[in-house]
Parts: C-alpha cells; structure tokens; sequence
C-alpha cells in the first residue's frame, strides 16, 4: 500500500515539473497514444503498479495543462498547493458527506466554511448556503428553492403534487443567461421556449427597462461575470425592481462573485447581497479541485423545503445534514478544499489572487491592442475578448496559437463577431507569463496574417 502510494507521488510530483516544458493541450502524439487504453477488460487480476504506470505514461501527456500557468480557456482556475494537499487527505480520509452521521468533521467544515463565505461576499447573516458539484448543480438547487417558496406562498406543494396545474411561475433570463441555467431551468420543469429573455447592451448586460411586468410568481435569474466579457448585470437596480413586486432574484455568479472579496472589484457587484440566492463555483476563481461548487440561499426553509426527504430537520435538528440542503445524498467532501484555501489564503490572500489575475487580463488586452488586434470588451474583471480579424482569419490564427503550445485560449462569438477569449483566472500566471504568451500570440498571429 505505501508503496504504491510513494509511486503516485513521485509520478505526480514529475507531471507537475512537466508542465512547464510542454504544449498546454496534448500534442497530436500525446493523443495518439490513448490508444494504449483500448484494451479488454483484463480477465485476471493485474499488478496496481502497472496500473498506475499505464495511466501515467500514457494517461498524463494526454491531459490538459489546466493546473500550469498558462491555461487561458474557458474560465478554469488552476489548484492552490494546500489544496492540492487538503484534496489527497480527503481522498485517504473517504469520508461520506451525506449525514453528520456519515462524517461529523465533514459537515463541521462545512459549516465554518459556508459561515466565512457569507461574511466575505457580504450576504444577510441568516443565508444558508450547500457545497455541490458545480454552478450547474448550484444553479439547479437555488432555482429549485426558489419553486418552492413561491409555489408555496401560493398554497401549492411542488414536491409533493409537482408541476402539472401548478400556479404558473414566469422566469425572467437576460439574452446572455449561461447555458447552465438554461439547463438547470429546464429539468425543473421551466422549459427554454417559455422564458422571458431580456435584451443585453453592448457588454452583455441586462437592460432593466426593458424587463416586463415582475410580480411574486417571477424568477428572475441575472448574471455577476459574463463567460466573455466578465460584465455584471446590474444587480441592485434589478434586485429593487424585482422585490418590489415580490419577485425572486437568482445571480449565477460562477466566478464573478469572487470580486466581492476585493475592494477594489467589489463596486461591480453592487447590490448583489440583495438577491434571494447565489451560485458560484470554488474550481474556477479559488482554485480549488474539481468538482467544486457552492449554493447559497437567503431563505434557509425554501432550501430546505425543496431538497430535504424527511421532515426531522423540522424538529430543530442540532446537526447540520448536508444531504438535507443538496440533491445528492453520499458525495465527497469538497468542503475540505475550499476551507483549506480560505483558511490559507486569508481574506487579503483571496483578494490578492483575484485582483492580480484581473491586473494580469488588462495586460493581456493592452498588449493586444498595442500589436493592433481588436479587444471586444470592457476589460473589467478577469476576461479578455479579441478578434485577429475577420472570422476566418481570427478562426485561423485561434488554432495556430493553440497548436503553438505555449498557451491554451479558446474560441467564442461576442455579439457577432467571432473571437478568441482569455481568462486569467489560475493563482499561478506570472506577469512573465502574460508576457511570454503575449510574445507568442502576435507572433502567430502575424505569421497567419502574412500567409493569408
Ligand atoms: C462556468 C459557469 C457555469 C457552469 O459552471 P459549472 O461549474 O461548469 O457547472 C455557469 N455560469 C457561469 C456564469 C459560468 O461561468
């Protein structure tokens, strides 16, 4: 057993010296050989030593180096080395999340964790708030909630008698709502053709006034961190409106509500605390392991009244079940993670890490517009949206520099316009990092360009 346990950490500690030195997505060779899994399942036992071998060898030039310094795609965090540790003691521990009873220091750090994440981002004392898989899961759980509550204002049970001669309940989606939400929507029973879509301005942006008629049967779902330009929709006018006439407001805030923690990015999110729940995920902007994401509710019974099985949580339970609040029931425990992370980073050390991946995005954009390319968007947070051109010049050199290696940036269209999108959302990119990537992508770009 140790043994085999000292032959993953010496592999794992030479994948991580790798990662410097090789293409940031598999090369077309590194690809080639996964091959080596197409194999039957062995009819005997094999040795675990090979095992792990195999998967090594042939498993680890074929990952994606999203825990190096220069992943800019999608919006991915790296991983905190203390969380990359808390993850292994976790994984020794195998700790059932579901119950106090399954694991008692699972749904303590839960708790501490959950009671410093609504101090930072400024939420109402008496916000509850369950670790998940990710903003999907948040996203459904929160809106899952929010059925709840208003159904139940009307009487109407939804987890007993379900949606069919329901009270109809009218949601309300800015045009740019994350596809996420579109999902979580629609296995609660809201499907896509029915919603309401509000037009965006020219940063992706929620118009309120032309939002329609809210009233106390309305969900409305906005949006802190668009996943191109990084722009939040403006949240306290949206949050007035809307509780005015009764409505519930949903932020799916994935990695924008990490501005929250920053003074200086904090003015983006102004009246966010003042909506009903809140998504966001740990693995993009606090660098934690997947899978990592976090709900969080203003209205304790409504979480609890749409996911709880049992009524025992009504006879004031003194241990907190975290299967009571999520919809999973076993699960791990992804809590240790992040609490390592806050425990370690402290509240300047968060601030610190999302202000500079933001200082480093603006840097990105400069050098960019300097070399004569087009940035799209505002660069107000961690986001950068640039076009090389035309689309198929910009789709061009999009999959040159990805074939270069020396960064990874993915393919998006902003208003339009086909473009390429950087997040900096890793702990570990350096200023050397931008610049090295920089010096690559106009060089790429150029060359394209010239050959076009
Ligand atoms: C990434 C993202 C999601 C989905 O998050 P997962 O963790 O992949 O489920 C939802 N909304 C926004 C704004 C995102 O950026």
């Amino acid at each position: 057993m140790s043994d085999l346990l000292h032959d993953a950490y010496q592999r794992a500690l030479a994948y991580q010296h790798s990662l410097d030195n090789r293409a940031v997505f598999p090369s077309p060779e590194a690809l080639a050989g996964m091959s080596a899994f197409d194999e039957a399942m062995p009819l005997t036992s094999q040795s675990p030593h090979e095992t792990l071998a195999l998967l090594d060898t042939y498993g680890s030039p074929a990952t994606v180096a999203n825990t190096g310094r220069r992943y800019f795609g999608f919006v991915t965090g790296g991983m905190l080395p203390i969380t990359h540790a808390t993850n292994w003691l976790a994984t020794t521990w195998d700790q059932n999340g579901a119950l106090y009873l399954t694991s008692p220091i699972v749904a303590k750090i839960e708790t501490v964790a959950l009671r410093w994440l609504i101090d930072l981002f400024g939420f109402p004392a008496q916000t509850a708030g369950a670790f998940v898989s990710g903003a999907t899961m948040a996203n459904f759980t929160a809106l899952a909630a929010a059925r709840h509550l208003l159904l139940k204002r009307q009487g109407w049970d939804v987890e007993a008698d379900g949606l069919f001669n329901a009270p109809e309940i009218k949601v309300v989606v800015g045009d740019e709502v994350h596809i996420s939400v579109l999902k979580a929507l629609s296995m609660l029973g809201f499907g896509r053709n029915r919603l309401i879509r509000v037009p965006v301005d020219e940063q992706g942006r929620m118009i309120p006034d032309q939002m329609p008629y809210l009233d106390a049967m309305t969900i409305v779902c906005i949006q802190s961190g668009n996943v191109n330009s990084g722009a939040f929709d403006p949240a306290k006018e949206i949050c007035e409106k809307a509780h005015a006439h009764g409505a519930w407001v949903h932020v799916d805030a994935a990695f924008g509500l990490w501005a929250l923690a920053s003074d200086e990015l904090a003015p983006l999110g102004d009246g966010i605390a003042l909506a009903d729940s809140w998504t966001t995920d740990a693995h993009k902007w606090l660098n934690v392991p997947y899978d990592s994401g976090i709900v969080f509710c203003k209205h304790e019974e409504a979480l609890l009244g749409a996911m709880s099985t049992n009524a025992a949580y009504l006879t004031a339970s003194v241990q907190r079940d975290p299967a009571n609040l999520v919809p999973e029931f076993s699960r791990c425990a992804r809590a240790l993670d992040v609490w390592g992370a806050l425990r370690t980073l402290g509240k300047s050390g968060v601030s610190q890490m999302i202000e500079q991946n933001c200082a480093l995005a603006r840097l990105f954009a400069d050098g960019l517009s300097q070399a004569g390319f087009s940035v799209l968007n505002d660069v107000v947070l961690n986001q950068v949206v640039v076009a090389f051109g035309d689309a198929p010049t910009t789709d061009a050199v999009i999959k040159a520099i990805q074939a270069e290696g020396t960064l990874w940036a993915g393919r998006t269209v902003w208003q339009g316009r086909t473009a390429m999108r950087i997040s900096v959302s890793s702990w570990a990119t350096t200023p050397a990092d931008i610049e090295q990537s920089l010096e690559a992508m106009i060089r790429v770009a150029n060359e394209v360009i010239a050959s076009r």
